[in-house]
């Protein structure tokens, strides 16, 4: 190890930077967070610093630097693209034992910064050792995404809890496993949507079950899966997905999606074919209910967004009205995906200013729509499950007033290795689709957006 990890406490005490420029800039914003009483030496500040220093955050002496005015500080930054000062501040602050950083000359540092993480309390640090700043940048890029942004309140309620349950569990591996399941489970992830209130509640349930061990508490996430390709998922859904107890899934949930469940988790299939429904509708919400009062973690894993003709709503107005706690996580419905896959922009200035998602779903044969509403000017129609009705869809919306040479695609398997794209017009496109194996689900995109197509396709599945 090149250099010792240590957090310093910088809270009130005086750090001098020499060089005002946007260098100089950065180092001081980090450390007035940390709470330094700041000093730049410059002639001249660059304009982020003339503004800090306007604001009274900074002191500025236009002076040149001299080795004295280290004599008072704890630490320096050197930041001043010149070769000579940068040495002499290090010299100077090597004779006055204070660690020193000169920005870009790892020889001459003593202490080096580090990109960070910042979730205050709770900070990660990620250094090359001086030797790549951009890989180190890198990392944290990756750790930003890793650690989500409510960990700062999360070390927050584990502060107000702590000396409840030091108190509670005197031998510290209960301690532990206690602390684990609060931060590695839903309790976490109330505080992660925001409801903190719920935390707070169901800590003081844990607390106060006379041994510890009472059931965890359940929970269903309903997690939007998105329309197949699974990097498409969000991270919350991820995350999720990963510390299920059991995932209850419907057909449109692509196997590589679900292959990123724990590998533990349950696997219950919903199904959800048109029109036989494998578990009906009724029974899986009941399901719901039943797994998370057993105390289970459920994901509820839906294709597309749940909200989006997903019956999303039915099955958490069962959950509202048994009071099991839920969360909803939206993802990318089939009609975005579909479309940025296929170079197909649903709202275009000089084609279409609004869209319209409809179900093309035909109870006996028959489509009960607004067509009127429908076949307007200027507008994109996205029909979802509309395949079996495609001929009556393109019929009616002719008869309605659009013109039988409006564009129309039709996106079978979105986002995924077979991701395929058929276009048309009203008149044309039922006759192409009759004449060719199509696999569902499919997707119709109709509107003068569809044409963009041909200058804006760029997804190309790669098959397995
Ligand atoms: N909740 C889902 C929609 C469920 S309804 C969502 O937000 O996307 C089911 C219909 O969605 C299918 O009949 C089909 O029209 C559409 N669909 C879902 N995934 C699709 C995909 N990958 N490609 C094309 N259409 C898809």
């Amino acid at each position: 190890m090149d250099f010792l990890p240590v957090f310093l406490n910088l809270r009130d005490r005086p750090c001098v930077v020499i060089g005002g420029g946007e260098v100089g800039a950065r180092k001081v914003s980090l450390l007035l967070e940390a709470g330094a009483k700041v000093t730049v030496y410059d002639p001249d500040l660059g304009p982020s610093l003339a503004a800090l220093r306007d604001a009274g955050r900074i002191a500025h002496r236009a002076e040149r630097f001299r080795p004295e005015v280290l004599d008072q500080c704890v630490l320096a930054i050197a930041a001043t693209g010149d070769e000579t000062v940068n040495r002499a501040v290090h010299e100077a602050a090597v004779a006055r034992r204070i660690p020193v950083n000169v920005v870009d000359q790892p020889a001459l540092c003593t202490f080096i910064m580090p990109s960070i993480i910042d979730r205050s309390p709770v900070v990660a640090a990620v250094s090359s050792g001086g030797r790549s700043p951009v890989l180190a940048r890198l990392i944290r890029a990756r750790l930003e995404s890793l650690i989500p942004a409510a960990y700062g309140r999360l070390a927050k309620l584990v502060e107000e809890f702590r000396d409840q349950v030091k108190a509670k569990f005197k031998s510290p591996p209960k301690r532990r496993e206690f602390w684990e399941e609060v931060l590695q489970g839903p309790i976490a992830e109330m505080v992660m949507a925001g409801q903190d209130e719920l935390a707070h509640e169901a800590i003081e349930k844990r607390l106060n079950e006379a041994d510890g061990a009472a059931k965890p508490v359940g929970v269903v996430y309903l997690v939007g899966g998105g329309p197949g390709d699974p990097d498409l998922l969000t991270f919350r859904a991820l995350r999720l997905m990963q510390q299920a107890d059991v995932v209850v899934y419907d057909r449109l949930v692509s196997p590589q999606v679900l292959d990123l469940v724990r590998r533990d988790a349950e696997r219950i299939y919903a199904g959800k074919e048109r029109d036989k429904h494998s578990i009906p509708q009724e029974d899986i919400n009941h399901l719901l209910v039943r797994l998370a009062k057993e105390g289970k973690r459920v994901v509820r894993l839906k294709g597309g967004d749940p909200f989006i003709f997903g019956r999303g709503g039915e099955e958490i107005e069962t959950l509202a009205a048994e009071g099991v706690p839920f969360q909803v996580v939206p993802g990318i419905t089939a009609a975005a995906g579909c479309a940025a896959y296929s170079g197909i922009p649903l709202t275009h200035r000089d084609y279409a200013q609004s869209v319209i998602l409809v179900t093309g779903h035909l109870k006996d044969g028959t489509v009960n729509l607004n067509w009127k509403a429908l076949a307007q000017p200027g507008q994109t129609i996205v029909f979802y499950m509309g395949l079996l009705g495609l001929s009556a869809i393109c019929r009616e919306l002719v008869s309605h007033g659009l013109p039988a040479a409006t564009p129309v695609a039709l996106v079978q398997q979105g986002t995924t290795p077979q991701h395929r794209v058929l276009t048309g017009t009203l008149e044309t496109l039922p006759g192409i689709v009759q004449r060719e194996d199509i696999k569902p689900p499919t997707l119709i995109i109709v509107g003068e957006v569809v044409k963009l197509r041909d200058k804006l396709k760029w997804f190309v599945p790669v098959p397995r």
